[in-house]
């Protein structure tokens, strides 16, 4: 059974709490928080031990009457490995305390890949980390884009990508992110970070994407354009998508046809937090034109990062040698489906 930290318990930290805990062969040793609010407290209540990032702060969750059990440092010390889940760039800096502790540290999508030296993907290149003492699983919108870039790639060679990310003003919680009323091409330079991005998991892959910023909280949606290396018909593609994990096709004609329904789905699965782990790619959508595949998916990105973060851990102890097996083993323990 392996130790588990969560350095940073937000919005990725206390799913990925969940998911660890969920699991058969590792579990979680504590979780930190730098304030003494509402997350703290429900940490506690959960039965996570909890403890703090700024050791100055320990009166305020004394005063608060959270109980705490020590410092970050001493969370790292009972750590086979932490998971970094603090904002972005945070991470990058707790990289040095993380080697002066000797302890490995998985980081989240919005640290530099090259401030971390090497990124992570469940499907494509999990070998990659096995053993390694750092790795960063890519953002929410590039896990997003491999999920089923990977397997069209597997199926029948990607020859070009082109994608047109829309993309959520801000997570449901975040009172102060926008816009409100707009759409803002963010960033306004072609290409936008996320093809670079998808190149650190899937190297050499051929992608340009663009990115807009708009007025909603529940998900992103990406449009990809993909031109593909050997002619394949669209049923071929939906049953290559419909056999791989964390993809769901979804029908427009069966309600399902926003990311308001979507997300309505997600609730109607029962999970915690209503979290859809998996990528929805609108069926019909799929549609090859001149050799050329088109289709369009959705991100729920507050959640779909977790199951890798588990397959990381997996990797980066030496737990499990084959992705496929921490595949099945992260998805039956999180009911993914
Ligand atoms: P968040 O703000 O919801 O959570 C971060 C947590 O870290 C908070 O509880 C905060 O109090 C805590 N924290 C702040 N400074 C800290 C420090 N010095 N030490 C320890 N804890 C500290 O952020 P988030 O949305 O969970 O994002 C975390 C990381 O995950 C970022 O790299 C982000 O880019 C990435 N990510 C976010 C999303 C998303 O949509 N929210 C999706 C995928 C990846």
């Amino acid at each position: 059974m392996k130790s588990v930290a969560v350095n940073g318990y937000g919005t990725i930290g206390k799913r990925v709490a969940d998911a660890v805990s969920a699991q058969e062969d590792m579990k979680i040793i504590g979780v930190s928080k730098t304030k003494p609010d509402f997350e703290a407290r429900m940490a506690v209540q959960k039965g996570y031990d909890l403890y703090i990032s700024i050791p100055e702060r320990e009166k305020l969750f004394e005063q608060a009457g959270i109980e705490i059990s020590g410092t970050v440092d001493e969370m790292l010390e009972k750590a086979d490995i932490v998971v970094d889940c603090t904002p972005e760039g945070i991470g990058a800096r707790n990289l040095e305390t993380y080697k002066k502790m000797g302890v490995k540290a998985i980081f989240q999508g919005g640290e530099k890949h090259d401030n971390i030296g090497l990124s992570f993907n469940s499907f494509a290149n999990y070998s990659d980390s096995y053993g390694k003492d750092y790795a960063r699983v890519v953002s929410c919108n590039t896990t997003g884009l491999t999920r089923t870039l990977k397997p069209i790639d597997d199926l029948c060679g990607i020859k070009k990508v082109r994608a047109v990310m829309v993309r959520r003003g801000g997570d449901p919680s975040q009172i102060n992110k926008g816009p409100i009323n707009a759409v803002v091409p963010n960033p306004p330079t072609v290409p936008s970070h996320h093809g670079p991005d998808l190149k650190t998991v899937m190297y050499g892959v051929d992608i340009n994407t663009v990115a807009l910023l708009v007025p909603t909280t529940l998900m992103h949606q990406h449009n990809l354009m993909v031109e593909l290396e050997n002619p394949v018909d669209v049923d071929e593609i939906k049953a290559k998508l419909n056999e791989t994990p964390r993809v769901l096709l979804v029908k427009a004609s069966e309600g399902i046809g926003s990311t308001a329904e979507i997300m309505e789905y997600a609730k109607e699965l029962g999970r915690s937090r209503n979290d859809l782990f998996e990528i929805p790619v609108w069926e019909e959508s799929l549609n090859v034109v001149d050799g050329e595949l088109y289709y369009m998916q959705a991100v729920h990105q507050e959640s779909d990062v977790v199951p890798e973060n588990v397959d990381a851990i997996r990797a980066m102890l030496e737990m499990e040698e084959d992705n496929n097996k921490s595949i099945a083993k992260t998805n039956k323990a999180m009911g993914i489906l």
